[in-house]
């Protein structure tokens, strides 16, 4: 697999355009530059549509019994959040992987909707569930001409775009005029990313492509057209900084020890994320005070964004 890979000189912000970005972090499978004036860290591992497809359908991997687990938990959360922000029942879920999202919102009675850029994700999603998934990104797949959406959902998805505005676009012309758009991110003002900088687990610079601030966040949506109405920091999918702390060993060993585009990387830190969460559960219940206190100041590892269409737009 060819990847298309541009110098850090050369990397621009891809939310405001300022050019020379300085470097934050250089890490064996890419740098990673921050632009100040959004507030954004920028993987210069943002090649072209074709080595981002390959990586999606080859080394990067979900792990689908976990994914499914959360998600049933977190979907009534997130569905419940919408049915309150718009009367509308039509869902579409870019990036809707497995499916299992896209299951909850139709016992729900959603009209459902996926868009997803991994093969074998799609081919289970339609086999397994019967749901209406198409293959490819957002650009690729089409819509019909009046297609619209009422809700449409991010789960983790945005931080994997190498052109986030292009594709907030997108969906701000496939979002119905009382629609509104779902998006979970990590949050790059965490206390987790301010304490473990480069190790902290969602940074990822084959993976996430831009990690996002509050501040970064609100401005690649406003340049959409769109108008953020919620906006808040939560634990969401994030293991915790306890479990951050603890896997440390397996971030190094998939830096230092082995070529980091080695499936056997992906399957190690795999086995570190199953059980450093069994080791720190016990003490979720004791950090309760401080995680609050962190989402108060918007200092949670995930940060959750409601936006509808700027009624100017
Ligand atoms: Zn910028």
């Amino acid at each position: 697999m060819r990847t298309v890979i541009r110098e850090c000189n050369d990397m621009n912000c891809a939310l405001c355009g300022r050019v020379n970005l300085p470097v934050a972090h250089r890490l064996p499978d890419g740098v990673l530059s921050y632009c100040a004036a959004c507030g954004a860290l920028f993987s210069n591992r943002a090649g072209d549509a074709g080595s981002i497809t390959a990586y999606y359908n080859g080394a990067y991997q979900v792990d689908h019994d976990s994914l499914k687990d959360r998600m049933q938990r977190k979907a009534a959360t997130i569905l419940a959040r919408l049915e309150r922000a718009t009367p509308g029942r039509r869902l579409l879920e870019v990036g809707s992987s497995y499916g299992e999202f896209l299951v909850e919102a139709r016992k729900r009675d959603w009209e459902v909707t996926g868009v997803e850029i991994a093969q074998e994700a799609v081919a289970y999603a339609r086999g397994h569930y019967q749901l209406d998934v198409r293959a490819g990104g957002l650009g690729t797949v089409t819509f019909g001409q009046k297609e619209t959406f009422d809700a449409i959902v991010l789960l983790h998805v945005i931080e994997h775009l190498p052109d986030p505005l292009a594709t907030l676009r997108m969906i701000h012309r496939l979002l119905a005029p009382n629609g509104v758009l779902y998006l979970a991110t990590p949050n790059l003002a965490s206390l987790e990313y301010r304490l473990l900088r480069s190790w902290w687990l969602w940074v990822d610079p084959r993976a996430h492509l831009c990690l996002y601030s509050p501040q970064a966040i609100t401005s690649v949506l406003n340049r959409a057209g769109f108008r953020v109405s919620e906006l808040f920091s939560q634990r969401g999918d994030s293991l915790g900084l306890l479990a951050g702390v603890l896997i440390l060993p397996w971030r190094w060993y998939a830096r230092t020890v082995r070529n980091p585009s080695d499936r056997r990387v992906t399957q190690s830190r795999d086995q570190g994320k199953k059980l450093i969460p069994r080791l720190t559960r016990p003490f979720d219940h004791y950090s309760r005070p401080i995680r609050r206190l962190a989402d108060h100041w918007m200092l949670g590892p995930e940060l959750v964004c409601m936006a509808m269409r700027s009624p100017w737009d």
